[in-house]
């Protein structure tokens, strides 16, 4: 082509921002904006306007800098306390004190802002990953691209559940409905149409555009884009829709809620403290002051909220690599105690890639070969090849095929795709096999309307016209749903008689039987005046040609996936739009347990909330069902008391995701508002990618709890180790400089090992568990209560034993110091693994995060012990080697005392749970 691509003065034209399109008549629109409708925009056209109107995103919802994220780590009561104590310190001329409650608060404050980037970054991966797509003609074919490289004067075409991807400039409207709430306010869909309206019309009334970010409910269109990025009408709404919220989930907020009321009580008691160790203990202020300063620092657990954070961002990271994209934060924690999956059949435990292997007409049984997309492959009739020119139905059943059809075929470097629904490219290839040229036929039988695809009646219709002034309507279908609509069939050589539906019925079974996909094929011929297709024109008077059976087999790891959900104890549902026969062999295949009791929609239409309540108990498999089934469903398995997993993908599955506990919508053939309505979208459609996000889920939630199981014990400790000495008057076997520095320099680094722990062995087949059960439970608040008991032995025992032996004060001290962080240590390989036992190698190897940290505490704990300068700041002296193995004894010892508890524990349970 080498046309100008564009004349400065369509450029003038493109580079107006506001038009009013709206007043303008689609050829006008096409005209100034200088576009075929049918060839759309080339290549280099999309260059030049892409360079001119930039990408179609909108500008990120403004950011906090950096600099005021690093100020708000310092918003926070204990780093306040802190602050007014260094004053306070200073005041009294401790200067030592002073730097190192400062050099403390700063450390704490880088450590969170570098976790926070990272959760910060974790997020903004995942809202990339939403991006929406969008259908286009560019060049003359049909192709999907990312909805950021729309440009003015693209051809887009709609569809039900499409979100729209720019301000178009509607050309073709087929009962086009939008929902545009997000921009007037009006929840309600409005119906489309294309007729110019007047200039000033109010943005609803603009009935010939449909706008960025609006949602299309039903119908189908074709437009144009006038507008782009903030040039679109959403561009004005300043704040934007955020897809992904800030990082947080009920259970954090309990816990941040809950370390705020922890904080306050410790500082009421801190304060009392303070009192009672001046005026009674008759302490000097400025040492006692320090004590409580101490005292309050163990005890609150100000890293917690960071670190549970962090587990969250891991969690959602690790989800994402497992391609399930959260949408909604707290679905991680539903994910994690889901009972029952209930999940679509076609392209989720199937393949989605289909191909035509068997054709009924009204006396014969074809059956076809091929491989994979490829057009071209053999009919064969019992075993014997046969040529398509002898049987004319089967001609005209592949043309039906190849007309009803919104799919195209490409040919992608070397390999057939599909652009379009998988079903319907098999049909093409379908129609090509049986010797029919799509682009020819499409040519001769231009398309005039069409009633497309609705779950809902499971049927589409096209009505066409050619030059010989002659009309049909062809239709595809359900075959019970097109049976239904039939009239006649189609015998030898063109000839009609009348339909016998038995026979019809009985092939359409035996070919589901073999787990294929059934489709029926019908004809009508239509006065050619007719152009606009109606319900009314394919009710009753159909000609049926034929009926075709696709495979579509099961994912290879779908079987496994289900496996591993039956020693879950997840329950796994199949609901299907699909024939019952076709769902139940599937279901065979694929291990659902009772895959011979189906259900279908019209059973379940019949039942009753109460008997329906007692088959979900023991039925698997539900066919022929519509979307408001599946809200019926979930709502009737939550009230069995399951948590519920969902999948949807068309735009009246809405509904069923928002009210199931974990909402899941395809990320690749879901509709927008599926997506839209979900907690969790999946990248790949895959089942095994449901089962890894609960996977993942109960993952996040161990660590969620490994992290208070370890945090909490430990600042009990370290608590009761300062509150016994103030309150029985003893020495201090620990410094308030060095309570410090234990519990925000190593307590923090090694808490957050647990954030970023690996799956348990075990965790997939345990049961789900409970969502009532509390975070901090009996057990925790026991395992609470034992650990700072034996940390206090441990502390008291060590400091007690060098000073009968002698030791100055300033060495029992570091000795006790470093016997507490030993004990942290030990403590944090038990917690590690919560349902099994911690003495097999995996568990000792642990993990390279949990190593790294160890690391660095021990490296920092030898520097405190060791070094001169720092011995000075925190008065601790070198330790003895016989006494560093000591202490390393004592963490033995606790480790060995908590294993054995633990392992008694897990036996009573287990031989409660069968007496
Ligand atoms: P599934 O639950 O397997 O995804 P759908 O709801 O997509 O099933 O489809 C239900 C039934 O509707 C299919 O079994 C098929 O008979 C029919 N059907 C699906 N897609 C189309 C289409 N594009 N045109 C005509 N009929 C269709
Ligand atoms: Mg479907």
């Amino acid at each position: 082509m080498n046309r100008p691509i564009e004349t400065p003065a369509q450029q003038q034209l493109i580079a107006t921002d506001v038009e009013a399109w709206h007043a303008l008549s689609a050829e006008q629109v096409l005209e100034r904006l200088g576009v075929n409708e049918q060839a759309g925009l080339d290549a280099a056209q999309v260059q030049a306007r892409l360079a001119r109107s930039g990408f179609n995103r909108l500008p990120e919802s403004s950011r906090r800098p950096a600099w005021r994220r690093f100020l708000l780590q310092f918003h926070n009561i204990l780093i306040y306390v802190l602050l007014g104590s260094a004053v306070i310190t200073a005041i009294l001329q401790h200067v030592w004190d002073t730097a190192v409650i400062l050099a403390v608060v700063v450390a704490n404050a880088i450590i969170g802002y570098i976790q926070e980037g990272k959760a910060e970054k974790a997020m903004d991966a995942i809202r990339e990953m939403l991006a929406p797509r969008a259908t286009v003609i560019r060049a003359g074919e049909r192709l999907g691209i990312a909805g950021d490289e729309l440009v003015p004067g693209d051809i887009v075409l709609l569809e039900a559940g499409d979100k729209v991807p720019a301000d178009l400039r509607l050309l073709h409207a087929n009962r086009l409905q939008v929902q545009e709430a997000i921009l007037t306010g009006e929840s309600a869909p409005v119906e489309k149409h294309t007729e110019p309206v007047h200039p000033q019309a109010p943005l609803g009334d603009r009935a010939c555009m449909a706008f960025s970010g609006t949602l299309v409910t039903c119908g189908q269109a074709t437009g144009i884009v006038v507008a782009t990025a903030t040039s679109a009408e959403i561009g004005r709404i300043s704040n934007l829709l955020a897809d992904v919220e800030s990082l947080t989930t009920p259970l954090i907020q309990q816990m941040d809620a809950f370390a705020r009321w922890l904080t306050l009580l410790i500082l009421l008691i801190a304060g009392l403290l303070l009192v009672y160790g001046h005026f009674v203990g008759h302490y000097v202020f400025a040492d006692i002051f320090m004590v409580v300063v101490g005292m309050a620092v163990a005890a609150i657990p100000e890293g917690l909220p960071a670190v549970l954070t962090i587990t969250l961002a891991v969690g959602v990271r690790a989800m994402a690599r497992r391609n399930a994209i959260i949408r909604r934060l707290p679905a991680i924690e539903t994910l994690g105690s889901v009972s029952v999956i209930c999940t679509d059949k076609t392209g989720t435990l199937t393949r989605n890639e289909m191909m035509v292997v068997s054709v009924v007409t009204h006396d014969l049984t074809f059956t076809v070969d091929g491989a994979g997309y490829q057009p071209s492959g053999n009919m064969n009739l019992a075993d014997q090849l046969i040529d398509t020119a002898h049987h004319p139905t089967l001609v005209e059943l592949g043309r039906a095929a190849s007309l009803c059809n919104d799919a195209r075929l490409r040919l992608h470097e070397e390999t057939w795709k599909v652009e379009g629904d998988p079903m319907e490219g098999a049909l093409q290839v379908f129609g090509a096999k049986a010797g029919i040229d799509g682009d020819e036929e499409r040519g001769t039988w231009a398309r005039t309307d069409a009633i497309p695809f609705d779950a809902k009646h499971r049927f589409m219709a096209t009505l066409h016209h050619n030059h010989d002034r002659q009309a049909v309507v062809y239709v595809k279908g359900a075959p019970e749903q097109v049976l239904a609509m039939c009239k006649q069939q189609r015998g030898n050589d063109g000839t009609t008689a009348p339909l016998d539906a038995d026979y019809w019925h009985t092939q359409a079974n035996l070919i589901a039987s073999k787990g294929q996909r059934v489709l029926a094929l019908a004809v009508r011929s239509v006065p050619p005046e007719q152009v606009i297709l109606e319900f009314a024109d394919v009710q009753g008077s159909l000609t049926l040609l034929g009926l075709v059976g696709m495979i579509d087999p099961p994912r290879p790891e779908t079987i496994q996936a289900i496996k591993q959900c039956q020693t879950a104890g997840i329950a796994v549902k199949m609901i299907t739009g699909d024939h019952a026969g076709t769902a139940s062999a599937i279901g065979r295949q694929i291990g659902l347990h009772n895959p011979d009791e189906v259900l279908t929609g019209a059973d379940l239409d019949t039942l009753d909330d109460a008997t329906l309540k007692e088959s979900l108990k023991r039925v698997n498999i539900f066919a022929r069902t519509s979307p408001e089934h599946k809200l019926r469903l979930v709502t009737l398995l939550q009230s069995n008391g399951m948590t519920v997993a969902m999948t949807g993908d068309g735009v009246n599955d809405a509904p069923a995701l928002k009210r199931a506990d974990a909402g899941i919508a395809m990320g690749g053939k879901g509709s927008e508002a599926a997506k839209e309505a979900a907690d969790v979208v999946l990248a790949d459609d895959n089942f095994a990618s449901i089962v890894a996000a609960v996977r993942e889920g109960r993952t996040v939630y161990d660590n969620i709890k490994k992290v208070l199981s370890w945090t909490l014990p430990t600042n009990a400790g370290e608590t009761m180790t300062l509150i016994v000495a103030l309150l029985f008057g003893l020495t201090l076997p620990v410094t308030a400089i060095q309570i410090l520095w234990i519990n925000l320099i190593t307590a923090i680094t090694l808490g957050i090992a647990l954030a970023f722990e690996p799956t348990e062995d075990n965790t997939m087949r345990r049961p789900p568990r409970s969502r009532q059960e509390p975070l901090i439970s009996g057990a925790l608040v026991w395992h609470m209560v034992l650990v700072s008991l034996l940390f206090l032995c441990g502390v008291y025992g060590i400091f007690s034993y060098a000073l009968d032996r002698g030791y100055p004060v300033e060495l029992a001290r570091t000795l006790a110091v470093n016997t507490l962080v030993v004990m942290e240590i030990f403590h944090l390989f038990f917690i590690r693994n919560l349902y099994g036992t911690s003495l097999t190698w995996k568990a000792i190897r642990g993990t390279k995060v949990v190593w790294a940290t160890v690391a660095v505490v021990t490296v920092a704990q030898f520097a405190i012990t060791y070094a001169p300068p720092l011995q000075a700041v925190f008065a601790t002296q070198a330790v003895p080697f016989i006494d560093g193995l000591l202490i390393i004894g004592v963490g033995i010892a606790l480790f060995a005392i908590i294993e054995i508890e633990k392992q008694l524990r897990l036996r009573l349970t287990e031989s409660d749970r069968q007496p």
